[in-house]
């Protein structure tokens, strides 16, 4: 673990500590940094730093440029900028819904290109189908960047198993154990690291690297697009996934006499305060504006859901003690109309009580397509190496 938080990923042929690991870390959540900065922020001695930059050029993951001009650096030679080889190697990243596919193909310091959205057919969604697809747009992107992949990522919104990424069910998408991550594999055998996971998930990487999350030791992520909620929780970059399944917090019970749950449960955190809480999906963009404008009525609806909200981050805050709570989609909404309800439910919470979370709004957008790329680049990231000896 380095001190920018970056995830060390397990059982990779070398550990993620090398300078050379290190300092692509460093210029991939930068984008561009000075060699004498990256030398000072890594603590490496000055000849370390020359060999772990020697390394990631030759390899063709960095490249050097001249140094940026600086008010006050006059003093000792000017340092060469450090940035992401334009050539380098790139990662596919790509959401699922129940009506769309949409990806994008990334470079390291997080440049996104080729993106596309295509719409998925009621037929298009059976998995082997979906994914064999999914594949073919896949391949295709990488092969208009011209550039090597480094890794795929595919992140849905379900209950999906964080140690192989088993489709335990998926409402949007209808799935039901579907080895989702060994489909898409086999579909994908060129690329070395192909994952399918849990969108929150994805979304609480992205904005721990790249938005809101950035700097919280404990992070929770609540997302919700219309239907169903998903979290997740990061320890410094790391995510808490129990033995593959940990975090549903779109389960947590919010009223033991509310309405039955598609898990079997009554009450529970999803169906109280999700888009299906507000009625009609047609009709939840005016429920906000109305809401957002003071409409009485509107706030109230939207309060009772925010306050159903802030129930759960009581008993998720005595569970996890997060320093950061970041909430999104629709959640994020609530947060802004209706922000005294959540932080008053949340003051039930005895650990909040000694010390309160930031609650925060994502400030990632498409957090989950960017959170997909962080992921499929964590092994060349820990391995610069990666692709080099892969041929
Ligand atoms: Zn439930």
């Amino acid at each position: 673990m380095n001190k920018l938080g970056v995830p060390a990923a397990a059982a990779y042929p070398q550990p993620s500590e090398s300078a050379a690991a290190r300092l692509l870390n460093l210029v991939h959540l930068t984008g561009s940094v000075s060699r004498a900065e990256a030398t000072a922020q890594l603590a490496l001695p000055r000849s370390t730093a020359s060999e772990a930059v020697g390394e990631l050029v030759e390899l063709g993951l960095i490249a050097q440029g001249p140094p940026a001009r600086q008010a006050g650096a006059s003093r000792g030679r000017p340092s060469p900028q450090l940035y992401p080889d334009p050539a380098g190697p790139v990662v596919v990243a790509a959401r699922l819904d129940s009506s769309e596919a949409e990806l994008a193909v990334v470079g390291l310091g997080g440049a996104v290109g080729h993106r596309r959205r295509i719409p998925l057919t009621a037929k298009g969604k059976v998995p082997k189908r979906t994914f064999s697809a999914l594949a073919g747009w896949m391949r295709e992107a990488v092969a208009e960047s011209g550039r090597p992949c480094a890794g795929a990522a595919v992140g849905l919104a379900g209950m999906v198993r964080a140690t192989d990424g088993l489709v335990h069910s998926a409402l949007h998408l209808d799935w039901k154990s579907v080895p989702a991550q060994e489909i898409l594999a086999a579909e994908l055998p060129e690329i070395p690291r192909v994952e399918v996971g849990k969108d929150a998930l994805f979304a609480a990487l992205a904005e721990h690297h790249r938005g809101a999350g950035r700097g919280a030791r404990i992070l929770l992520m609540l997302t919700c697009e219309h239907v169903g909620i998903g979290g997740a929780v990061l320890q410094q970059g790391i995510p808490f996934t129990g033995a593959g399944n940990a975090v549903e917090a779109g389960h947590i019970v919010v009223d033991p006499t509310g309405v039955p749950c598609s898990c079997g449960m009554r009450g529970c955190l999803e169906v109280s305060a999700d888009g299906r809480a507000l009625g009609d999906p047609a009709e939840v963009s005016d429920l906000l504006r109305r809401a957002a404008a003071g409409e009485p009525s509107a706030v109230a609806r939207i309060g009772a859901a925010a306050a159903n909200l802030g129930r759960a981050l009581a008993s998720l805050t005595n569970l996890f003690d997060p320093d950061r709570v970041v909430v999104s989609g629709l959640l994020g909404e609530y947060l802004r109309i209706a922000p005294d309800r959540i932080h008053a439910e949340l003051t039930a919470s005895v650990v909040a009580r000694t010390q309160s979370p930031t609650v925060v709004a994502g400030s990632v957008a498409s957090p989950v397509l960017i959170g997909a790329a962080e992921r499929a680049f964590e092994r060349l990231l820990a391995y610069p190496r990666l692709l080099a000896e892969a041929v």
